[in-house]
């Protein structure tokens, strides 16, 4: 397993920027994500750390190597794409077998490597099955199998799941994430899956037309994100636009334009606040992060949608100059109406101040 450093890299078609400036170090091991909706930038990124795109400008080293201007197939790196690109007439250990006899490797090295990949994937049984005899999820393992079975130094998987449903996505990303970590080879993973990128990841980089919006872990995107475009993208937000009013101490109060008052912690700030009385902010409120009844920030305003999921009743509930999306985990209580009013709570400590 190696390690990732990409420097001030950037990625020109013609006129339009695939990638602008980005700096990123990706640690051996690690499991790390691309995140963010298409044409963001995630594939482009894959394709010039895989080398089938050479940066126009900047830097790629895996560990000390420089392999920015390197081939693709001197760079030991295995590959699993959306659509699989497994030979269908071939059966599966012909197929997990394919690099390692491009490589020359003697018959009988293939064939332990092979019976051992096979088992780790799961598909013990199914060596002599053609892949068109396969399931998608089944698949989808054989390609994960012949891209982990030269033993590459970084995998790197182009939204590998999305031609599975719902159901057999979350198996085989429990799948994916337990090889990955059996194994512990360096994994770079793209989808525009906010879900999954949350549950598989060590690290996550949230891009948006070519640039880096945010790089953490997932508790530290989704709990601490620096703009709003991270606040909403990951799960779900409420995001009001106030002015600053006072600041005292680490205590910061914020009017919006209808004079609702909301107050939080200083410290619940991103970075690019600048913290003077009279500037705007974006409060980001999580949905499941508001109570009913009194508290800190009490606000009483009107139901105008109710849903209820069993895990959760959620409301949309109207303050004339915002709306508030409220997600209260079910309490087996009496559901409100649309047009009654309720009364909620948001803790200090929840209210996250965004400053762009
Ligand atoms: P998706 O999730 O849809 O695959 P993405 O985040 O992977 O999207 P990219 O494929 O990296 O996005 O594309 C980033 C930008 O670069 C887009 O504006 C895209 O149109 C452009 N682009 C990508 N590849 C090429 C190319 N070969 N020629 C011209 N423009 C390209």
């Amino acid at each position: 397993m190696k390690s990732v450093k990409i420097e001030n890299v950037s990625k020109q078609f013609g006129q339009v920027h695939g990638v602008k400036d980005l700096n990123l170090d990706i640690k051996a091991g690690e499991f790390f994500t691309f995140l963010g909706p298409s044409g963001c930038g995630k594939t482009t990124t894959l394709r010039m750390i895989a080398g089938f795109y050479y940066p126009s400008e900047g830097k790629i080293h895996f560990d000390d190597r420089d392999v920015t201007l390197l081939q693709p197939n001197r760079r030991n790196i295995g590959m699993v794409f959306q659509n699989y690109a497994l030979f269908p007439h071939m059966t599966v250990d012909e197929n997990i077998a394919f690099g390692l006899q491009v490589r020359k490797l003697p018959k009988s090295e293939i064939k332990q490597k092979v019976d051992r990949i096979r088992g780790l994937v799961h598909l013990t049984q199914y060596g002599s099955r053609k892949i068109n005899e396969l399931s998608g999820g089944q698949q989808q393992r054989v390609a994960l199998a012949r891209a982990l079975v030269i033993e590459p130094d970084i995998l790197l998987l182009d939204e590998p799941l999305s031609n599975l449903d719902a159901k057999l996505r979350e198996e085989t990303r429990i799948e994916i994430k337990r090889i990955q970590s059996e194994l512990g080879v360096t994994t770079i993973y793209v989808t525009h899956d906010q879900m999954e990128a949350m549950a598989m990841s060590d690290r996550i980089m949230v891009m948006e037309n070519g640039y880096v919006k945010q790089i953490g872990t997932p508790q530290e995107i989704y709990n601490r994100p620096v703009n709003r475009f991270v606040a909403d993208f990951i799960g779900e937000t409420n995001l009001i636009e106030a002015t600053i009013e006072s600041i005292v101490d680490d205590v910061i109060s914020a009017k919006t334009i209808n004079g609702i008052v909301f107050t939080g912690q200083k410290h619940n700030s991103s970075p690019a606040l600048s913290h003077m009385i009279g500037d705007i902010v974006f409060i980001s409120i999580r949905p499941e992060s508001i109570n009913q009844g009194t508290g800190d920030n009490t606000l009483t305003g009107k139901i105008s949608f109710v849903e209820f999921t069993g895990v959760s009743v959620n409301y949309i509930v109207d303050f004339v100059d915002f709306l508030l999306k409220v997600m209260i985990i079910n309490t087996y209580g009496q559901l409100k109406s649309i047009g009654e009013d309720i009364t909620l709570n948001i803790a200090n400590e929840s209210l996250y101040f965004l400053g762009e």
